[in-house]
C-alpha cells in the first residue's frame, strides 16, 4: 500500500489521484506502507532491471516495458588514478533502451498513465525525457506530445522524439518555459504530464539506488555523484537508498554529491551560499544542454538530499565538462553526453578541493550515451584525416603525427 504526500504540509492524497503538486505548492512524494513489506537480499536475487523491485514500485499493473535498468556498473581503475582516488565506478546510464536514465522513470510513468487511464501523456524536455516519453509511448499505444527548446536539442534526442511519433513541439524559449507551458497544457486538456515534477517517475529513477546497493553486493558506496538539472535524478537516488536502509537492506545511506554546468548552477550556488531559498537562472547556458536548466523544479527536495546525507553540491565549467568526457571515453572506453560527464569533472574538482577523501568509495552515475549528442562530438574532436585512396598515402598518414 502507499499513498502521495506533500514534503511540505504533511497533506496526503489518494494513490490515484491525479496531481503533481499540493494545493500547498508543495512538492509530493509517493510514501510505502514501510511496516507491511518484507523484503530481505534473498527476495532480490537474480538478474538486474527496474521491475526486479517491484516490491518497492507504485503500480498494480502489467508493466510498459521494454527491459530498462540492469545497466553496468564499472569499476574504472584508470580515472581513479587519474583523480588520485582507490575505488570509483562508473553507473553507466546511457545503456537503457533509449540511451538515457529516463527510461525508468517512464517505464514506471507511463504504466502509471495506464493505470489512471490517461489518455495522452506529456512533457518539456531538454532532450532525453522527450525521446524516453515518445518511446514507452510508443510501447503502450498512447500519444506523446513534447514541447523542446527551440535549437537547444541534441540531435540524437530530437530523432528518437520523431521517430517514434510523438508530436514535437519546438518552443521558442528555453526549458523553464516549456515547462510552464506543458504544465498548463496538462491541467486544460487532461494530458498526464511526465515531467520529474510527477513524483512516479522518480519512482522508476529510485531504482538506481537499488541497482548500485545490489551491484556492490548489498552495500552502499561512500557517495554517489550526479549531474543535477531539474534535479530529480538525485532526489530519486537518495530516496532509493533511504528505502533500502529503512528495510534494513544496507546499513548506510550514500553521500549525495550534484553537479552542475556554471551557467546552470542554482542548486550549487544555494549550498555554497548555505540557504534555502533557490535563486533562478533567467538565461541558463552550458554545453551540457541536458542539464541547461536554470529553474530545478525538485530544487527543494534536491537540498534535503544533498543536506541531510553529508553531500555537497559544485560546479564546473564547460571546458572541464568536455576535458572529462574526453578522458572517460579514452580512459576506460565509457562514451558518455556531456552532461553526463559532468559528474566525472565534479569528482576530479571535489578531489582537488580535498572534499572528497582518498579512501572513499564513490560511484559516479553517468546519465546519458555519447551518441545523444554526436553534433558536439564532431565540433569537439578532431576532424577525420582524408586521404587518396594508395597505401603510401594511408601508410603516410598513420605514422603523421596529426592525431
Ligand atoms: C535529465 C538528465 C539529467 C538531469 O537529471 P535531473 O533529474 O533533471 O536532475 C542529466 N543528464 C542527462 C543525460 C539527462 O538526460
Ligand atoms: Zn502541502
Amino acid at each position: 500500500m502507499y499513498h502521495i504526500e506533500c514534503i511540505e504540509c504533511r497533506r496526503k492524497y489518494q494513490a490515484d489521484e491525479v496531481i503533481y503538486t499540493c494545493t500547498c505548492g508543495g512538492l509530493l512524494e509517493v510514501v510505502y506502507d514501510y511496516s507491511n513489506i518484507h523484503l530481505t537480499k534473498k527476495d532480490l536475487s537474480g538478474p538486474l532491471s527496474v521491475w526486479k523491485y517491484r516490491a518497492l514500485l507504485p503500480v498494480g499493473r502489467e508493466p510498459v516495458t521494454l527491459k530498462e535498468g540492469g545497466t553496468p556498473l564499472y569499476r574504472a581503475d584508470r580515472i581513479a588514478e587519474s583523480v588520485g582516488l582507490r575505488e570509483v565506478y562508473v553507473k553507466h546510464e546511457g545503456m537503457n533502451p533509449t540511451g538515457s536514465f529516463k527510461d525508468r522513470g517512464m517505464t514506471v510513468g507511463v504504466t502509471k498513465a495506464l493505470e489512471l487511464g490517461m489518455k495522452t501523456v506529456a512533457c518539456a524536455s531538454t532532450g532525453n525525457t522527450s525521446a524516453s516519453l515518445a518511446v514507452y509511448g510508443a510501447k503502450a499505444g498512447v500519444p506523446a506530445v513534447v514541447l523542446l527548446p527551440s535549437g537547444k536539442v541534441a540531435l540524437g534526442k530530437l530523432a528518437q522524439a520523431l521517430m517514434h511519433g510523438a508530436k514535437v513541439l519546438s518552443i521558442r524559449g528555453n526549458f523553464d518555459d516549456a515547462l510552464k507551458l506543458v504544465r498548463d497544457l496538462c491541467d486544460r486538456e487532461g494530458f498526464y504530464l511526465l515531467n520529474s515534477v510527477n513524483p512516479y517517475r522518480l519512482e522508476g529513477q529510485k531504482t538506481i539506488a537499488f541497482e548500485i546497493a545490489d551491484q556492490l553486493g548489498w552495500e552502499a558506496p561512500d557517495r554517489v555523484v550526479l549531474p543535477v538539472g531539474n534535479a530529480g535524478n538525485i532526489t530519486a537516488i537518495y530516496k532509493g537508498f533511504k528505502e533500502l536502509k529503512r528495510l534494513g537492506i544496507i546499513n548506510s545511506v550514500p553521500k549525495m554529491t550534484g553537479i552542475q554546468a556554471e551557467g546552470a548552477s542554482p542548486v550549487a550556488q544555494a549550498i555554497k551560499n548555505n540557504t534555502e531559498a533557490i535563486t533562478p537562472e533567467a538565461r541558463p547556458e552550458t554545453v551540457a544542454t541536458a542539464i541547461r536548466i536554470g529553474n530545478p523544479v525538485n530544487a527543494v527536495k534536491a537540498l534535503i538530499a544533498i543536506r541531510e546525507s553529508g553531500g555537497t553540491a559544485e560546479t564546473v565549467s564547460d571546458e572541464e565538462i568536455i576535458k572529462a568526457q574526453q578522458e572517460l571515453a579514452s580512459l576506460e572506453g565509457i562514451g558518455v553526453e556531456p552532461a553526463s560527464a559532468s559528474s566525472i569533472a565534479g569528482l576530479r574538482k571535489l578531489v582537488e578541493m580535498g572534499i572528497i577523501e582518498k579512501d572513499e568509495r564513490v560511484v559516479c552515475v553517468t546519465t546519458g550515451h555519447l551518441l545523444k549528442d554526436s553534433e558536439h562530438v564532431l565540433a569537439v574532436c578532431p576532424k577525420p584525416i582524408e586521404i587518396d585512396a594508395t597505401i603510401e598515402a594511408v601508410r603516410k598518414a598513420v605514422f603523421s603525427d596529426q592525431p
